[in-house]
């Protein structure tokens, strides 16, 4: 493994008739307002390869991979795209961190990466799967930080972020600790849970980007109740990448795109978008904020308290689809879930036992809302 010098100066590319950039926390690179996410990439090579390689033309300079997407073949199915592109673009690499992990370890993977992905360091390595709780696995003596911290002394690598799905409130913890140059969390028009983590690393200078915008294709239906509730006349995933670029802490909005015409979209939105001009994240979350109200206290936290259910429904996930369905308008997407959903996790095994009701601290009328589903899913 060749071992070379750190390239900071390097600046990003830019096409600034296509893109728009954002500072990228504080590591002085302008990174484009989309960034593209390699997991959702399909079987045809030659697709995936014009697919990279028309993104980076475009503008694109950011693209989130690992090793273990789709079956541990995410990354042989990026470099194709990026090979001679990859100058001025940040390909990121991700490895888990869990009791096991050793520097050993995660070296040794920093290293397989970038063999697979044909790049001689990386601007940006991520701890994938973090949590707080698995903060001595980094902090031990032997453990990923000291894999981290030789990796940047060799130029291996020269930022790092972390991506998970932990509390908001210890991703805050997470971030204060100086150790990361970037986060990555879900957040969309339908998931704000990460807002107050997302405030605090704009405040931190911590790089923030954004994953599943549109909700991993949940928001590619339309809605009335958003387009009244954002005040725009647009298609919802349209809605979708405006309101994650308008919150003025995101810096990228990561979307995992396998189609051109959807990246050609994705990049026309943004390019037409210019949310210092429009500046109304407020009242964008004004209205999203009264679709919430509106359900009243039919609303599940997802705290699992109520499962596992007896007959092996997964009430949180349904009573996700009950609420895209009820807050904001995506029947269809609710009726996609529910026919998506694994039999042997399915609302039609409910045997309205009320076991569930019992133990629910918001009192949710479990029972009745699954019904509910139930009708509109055949309805
Ligand atoms: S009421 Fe239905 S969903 Fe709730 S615990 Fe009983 S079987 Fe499961
Ligand atoms: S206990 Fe209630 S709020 Fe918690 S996951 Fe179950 S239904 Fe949702």
């Amino acid at each position: 493994m060749p071992i070379v010098a750190p390239a900071h100066a390097e600046p990003l590319i830019r096409n600034d008739e296509t893109m728009r950039y954002r500072p990228f926390g504080r590591t002085g690179w302008q990174v484009s307002a989309l960034s593209f996410g390699c997991m959702r990439l399909g079987e045809d090579q030659e697709r995936n390869t014009a697919l990279i390689s028309r993104a980076v033309d475009l503008g694109v300079n950011y693209f989130e991979s690992t090793r273990y997407y789709l079956g541990g073949t995410c990354q042989h199915k990026t470099a194709p795209g990026l090979a001679g592109k990859t100058a001025g673009v940040i390909v990121s690499g991700k490895e888990r961190i869990n009791p096991d992990q050793t520097a050993y370890l995660f070296r040794k993977e920093i290293e397989r990466q970038l063999d697979i992905l044909g790049l001689t360091h990386f601007k940006f390595f991520q701890v994938g799967w973090f949590r707080w709780e698995n903060m001595p696995h980094l902090l031990k003596r032997g453990g990923v930080l000291e894999a981290i911290r030789r990796a940047k002394d060799e130029g291996l690598i020269q930022c790092v972020g972390f991506t998970g799905h932990d509390t908001p409130e210890n991703f805050i913890t997470c971030i204060e600790t100086g150790l990361f140059d970037s986060i990555t969390v879900p957040y969309n028009l339908i998931n704000r849970s990460y807002e107050p983590t997302i405030r605090r690393a704009g405040q931190l200078g911590v790089g923030v980007v954004a994953m599943c915008p549109v909700a991993g294709g949940v928001l590619a239906c339309e809605s009335s109740r958003l387009r009244d509730a954002l005040q725009m006349d647009l298609p919802t995933t349209e809605m979708a990448l405006r309101f994650v670029l308008s919150n003025p802490d995101v810096s990228t909005a990561c979307s995992g795109m396998n189609t051109l015409e959807q990246l050609e979209e994705n990049v026309r939105t943004v390019r037409n978008f210019d949310p210092a001009a429009q500046g109304d994240f407020a009242a964008m979350c004004e209205g999203l904020d009264r679709l919430r109200a509106e359900l009243g206290d039919k609303f599940c936290t997802a705290c699992r308290y109520c499962m596992p259910c007896p007959e092996g429904v997964d009430i949180p996930r349904h009573l996700d689809l009950y609420r895209q369905w009820k807050a904001f308008g995506l029947e269809d997407a609710a009726r996609r879930g529910v026919a998506r959903m694994p039999e042997d996790k399915s609302l039609a095994r409910c045997t309205t036992c009320g076991a569930c009701v019992a133990a629910c601290p918001n009192d949710l009328p479990v029972p009745d809302m699954l019904a509910e589903l139930a009708r509109l899913a055949e309805g």
